[in-house]
């Protein structure tokens, strides 16, 4: 019999990152993948800021930014014709130290994901599929299949990272309400040429009832074509890139020289009854898939990911009372819902048909967009939504109080400081933290000192108040970087109350 702390099942993007993020506070996970390998295919092409800031806290965001392209521009295409162009390389400047969107393909990502998981002594075991489990109470109990053998693996915690056919989500009996779109997308790699083939952002191209966009990729220097399948298609259940080709090579103005990959797909909207049942919890597509309008879907899992690491950590170092595990689902539950409804409505103006597809062709892309990215306050607004910045728990039972413009729950706002540093540096500890922009009272400094909270204290400044913090405030930092309590009268005893609510003990206290 195996025994684990936590069993993670599926190794793509949402489980590499729980694994990774687990192991680097200190726990060690299994993580079994029922395939031989790597996947092999681009699929989600969009990571988004928030992604690489969690990324920093590990420190390998440097080296994902460097293998992707930061996107300068969206060319909008209509009828072979460039209509409009969005600016969106600096487009969340002072938001965050990422303030673009980076494209890099998800079997890239996955593959650096993996390398900083061997570094961290954590080994995928390939070929290994969870048939079923059993939670009894204090332990799950998992049947594993490894080359035709069946063994039996006993984790306190499971985690269900299988996407959307989720072993683990129908274990639960959770289902995945929802429902499919009627159009069906496709994807290919190739190499191409054309005005729309652009190295450093993407076209969109636009026709009646058609639509493409071209994303390059900066390792093989080919092209990612996520196209709808023309409606003369849309009765064959099975669609090759031989079919597609003349309508994707006209509506995109581009010839085809060699093809690498394709597939098609149809494209759900759904969202599971729930996150965790007892000792199980599912993550990623497992739990929520939506239309890849916006590019959300990848991020998301990996957000997820995140959120439950550092409680399930803390709750297996006994950091953290087993209550806090139940935020993972108030905190990303939210999230997921307000996401596909999101996801949905930009995808009908997209796609849809009548009204809605004739205003976003003839006027939104190549007029109100454009006119709109003039605006600052556009700018940011579009920048927040798109990067995952704009996330917060404000619901949640770890969240308290408000400061200034931040509440509890939400993303501690990025400042860069004087000395060329910035506030997120402090992150990397993966541990809670006081911040204060201004000046700590004695009565906070002690308090800090006696719960082995690190307090970090900024001098203030004027960008300080213009990103919403408050001076003097008290700010209680999650390990995700997301603020927990948010004080302006530095009250000791709602941060000593604040902690003993979930027994919370920093890893600092539980090493000293
Ligand atoms: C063709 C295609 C194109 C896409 N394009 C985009 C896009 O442009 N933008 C976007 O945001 N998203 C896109 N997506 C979605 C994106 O790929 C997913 O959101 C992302 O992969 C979700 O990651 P995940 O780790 O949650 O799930 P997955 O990537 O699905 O990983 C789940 C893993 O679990 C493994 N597994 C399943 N069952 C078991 C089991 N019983 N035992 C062991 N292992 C198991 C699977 O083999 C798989 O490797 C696309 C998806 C597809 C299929």
């Amino acid at each position: 019999m195996n025994q684990t702390q936590v069993l993670i099942v599926g190794a793509g993007p949402t489980g590499l990152a729980l694994a990774l993020f687990l192991a680097k506070s200190g726990v060690r996970p299994r993580i079994i993948e029922k395939n031989s390998g790597p996947g092999q295919t681009s699929r989600a092409m969009g990571v988004q800021a928030r992604t690489i800031e969690f990324y920093r806290q590990l420190g390998f965001a440097e080296d994902v930014v460097n293998h992707g392209i930061q996107v300068k521009a969206a060319h909008i295409w209509e009828g072979g014709q460039e209509v409009a162009q969005v600016r969106l390389g600096d487009f969340g400047q002072g938001l965050s130290p990422y303030p673009f969107v980076l494209s890099l393909p998800q079997d890239e990502h996955e593959r650096l994901l993996g390398e900083q998981l061997r570094a961290a002594g954590v080994e995928i075991e390939w070929n290994t599929a969870m048939v079923s489990f059993a939670d009894g109470g204090d332990r799950v109990r998992a049947t594993l299949r490894h080359d035709g053998a069946e063994t039996e693996c006993d984790a306190a915690y499971l985690c269900g990272c299988d996407g959307a056919h989720s072993v683990v989500r129908q274990g639960l009996n959770l289902g995945f309400p929802g429902g499919t779109y009627d159009q069906r997308f496709y994807v290919a790699d190739v190499e191409a040429a054309g005005a729309a083939a652009i190295e450093d952002g993407f076209s969109m191209c636009l026709a009646p009832q058609a639509f493409c966009l071209v994303l390059p990729v900066r390792t093989t220097g080919m092209y990612r074509l996520i196209g709808l399948v023309p409606e003369e298609l849309s009765g064959h259940d099975e669609v090759t890139f031989d079919q597609v080709r003349p309508y994707a090579e006209k509506l995109v103005g581009v010839s085809v020289a060699k093809l690498n990959w394709f597939s098609s797909y149809r494209v759900h909207h759904r969202v599971a009854g729930h996150f965790r049942v007892g000792r199980a919890f599912i993550l990623g597509d497992a739990g929520h898939i939506h239309s890849p309008a916006g590019g959300q879907g990848m991020n998301t899992g990996i957000g997820d990911a995140v959120n439950l690491s550092w409680k399930l950590a803390a709750v297996l170092q006994g950091r953290a009372d087993s209550e806090i595990l139940d935020t993972y689902e108030t905190e990303r539950i939210a999230f997921a819902r307000s996401l596909v409804e999101t996801t949905d409505r930009l995808f009908q103006a997209m796609v849809g048909r009548g009204i809605t597809s004739h205003l976003f062709r003839e006027t939104l892309m190549p007029h109100l967009v454009p006119f709109l990215f003039g605006f600052a306050a556009a700018r940011t607004a579009a920048f927040r939504l798109i990067s995952q910045t704009r996330i917060n728990y404000q619901g949640s039972a770890l969240s308290e109080g408000a400061a200034g413009e931040v509440h509890g729950g939400d993303r501690l706002p990025w400042v860069t400081l004087g000395d060329g540093s910035d506030n997120f540096a402090p992150l990397k500890s993966l541990d809670w933290q006081v911040h204060v922009y201004g000046q700590a009272g004695q009565a906070l400094q002690d308090a800090a000192r006696d719960a082995h909270l690190p307090l970090h204290q900024y001098d203030w400044a004027d960008p300080m108040e213009k990103a919403g913090l408050k001076r003097d405030a008290l700010y209680l930092v999650r390990p995700d970087g997301h603020a927990a309590l948010a004080d302006p009268g530095q009250d000791v005893e709602k941060l000593q109350a604040h902690l003993s609510r979930f027994k919370i003990v920093p890893i600092q206290d539980a090493t000293a």
